[in-house]
């Protein structure tokens, strides 16, 4: 989204609403009220402050890593938690946290941005890669799969990449720049899926916290046209260009269509993330029981965690295993995956879902 398209200019020489001693230089996305640039930053950041506070996001003394991708919202959270830290004396310990999925011309380039936020916001860098992780580059997997299910791979790939680069940096929390749009649209995206052990958590502004390390969603009620405007009003350094790699279909098209309810009615983002809230889940719906992989570990409700599954298709050159369901020249794999009980089979899903 481009900061241009998001700027909406209230008519001259109208006052700002909040102060009423500025000119008005924006419309605000969230409640369409006309204000100053003073007036913006303040109520952006306060608000920010007040999700943080009201949900106890933080301890003082805690070490906090920011997951940072060089976009808008990493970028933005990044800068606001550290002024929110210095401000409001919070006593975090804050550090960025990226991820080398190994995509050339992409990834290469935004890491560019996250090293140059290093030095600007004076925020500790760790940097994990997918090549020394798991062993392979992105680059390498579409070679072997093409474009077809390539963002499972990378998300599943991630979550993991994060908690273990989490781990490195000894962490107490992890924070991620979701925002209340990516959280709609996760609503949305579980409900036409029937996947209810994701909607029951996926709008958690905290989740993780019988794991590792909890993961906190400091942006859960921030607009993504707010953030927009925010990194573009005061000159932030982020990288807006996509994933050469992003299949941009399904999420893709629930994001355009809260993007239609948002222009007839600006609410509707936060109603949806209410609704999620409010779900229910029936005492009879099964849901998925927690424990480790056999193999290296991690978190997982299956015998063999997802990454596992995955990178075992990679090594064996059956990369299609644990891909939805296989057929033909796969079928054996199916059988030894069914064998190996639990390795359950992954949809596949676009760059963020796969975060929550
Ligand atoms: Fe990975 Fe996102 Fe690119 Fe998909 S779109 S390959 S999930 S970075």
């Amino acid at each position: 989204m481009e900061a241009e398209e998001v700027v909406a200019k209230p008519p001259k020489g109208r006052f700002c609403t909040i102060c009423n001693q500025r000119r008005a230089a924006l419309k605000r996305p969230k409640t369409l009220e006309q204000i100053c640039r003073e007036c913006f930053y303040a109520v952006f950041e306060e608000e920010i402050h007040g999700v943080i506070v009201d949900n106890q996001l933080f301890k003082p003394g805690e070490r906090v890593a920011i997951g940072a991708s060089g976009g808008k919202d990493s970028t933005v959270l990044a800068y606001v938690l550290s002024e929110l830290n210095r401000r409001h004396n919070y006593g975090l310990d804050l550090f960025l946290l990226s991820v080398d999925e190994g995509i050339t011309g992409y990834r290469d380039d935004s890491l560019e941005t996250v090293k140059r936020n290093e030095i600007q916001y004076g925020l500790p860098l760790k940097v994990v890669s997918y090549k020394d992780l798991y062993g392979w580059t992105m680059d390498e997997i579409v070679k072997l799969i093409g474009l077809k299910n390539n963002c499972t791979f990378c998300g599943v790939f991630r979550r993991q990449a994060l908690d273990r680069g989490a781990t490195l940096l000894k962490v107490d929390k992890l924070v991620t720049g979701h925002n209340a749009d990516d959280i709609a649209e996760t609503v949305l995206l579980n409900i036409l899926r029937g996947d209810i052990a994701r909607l029951s958590r996926c709008t958690s502004i905290t989740t993780g916290e019988d794991g590792p390390i909890p993961r906190c969603k400091p942006f859960k009620y921030t607009y993504e046209k707010e953030i927009v405007m925010y990194a573009y009003f005061k000159r932030l350094d982020y990288f807006s260009t996509e994933c050469i790699y992003s299949p941009n279909a399904y999420r893709g098209f629930a994001r355009e269509f809260i993007k239609d309810l948002e222009r007839i009615r600006p609410r509707a983002i936060l109603d949806i993330i209410k609704s999620g809230e409010d779900f229910r889940i029936s005492t009879s719906t099964k849901m998925p029981e927690q424990g480790n992989c056999e193999r290296c570990g991690y978190i997982s409700s299956q015998k063999w965690c997802k990454a596992c599954v995955l990178l075992e298709g990679l090594n064996r050159g059956l990369p299609k295993l644990g891909i939805g369901r296989s057929r033909g020249a796969n079928n054996e794999l199916s059988k030894n995956a069914k064998e190996a009980k639990g390795i359950d089979s992954i949809q596949s899903k676009q760059c963020g879902t796969l975060d929550f």
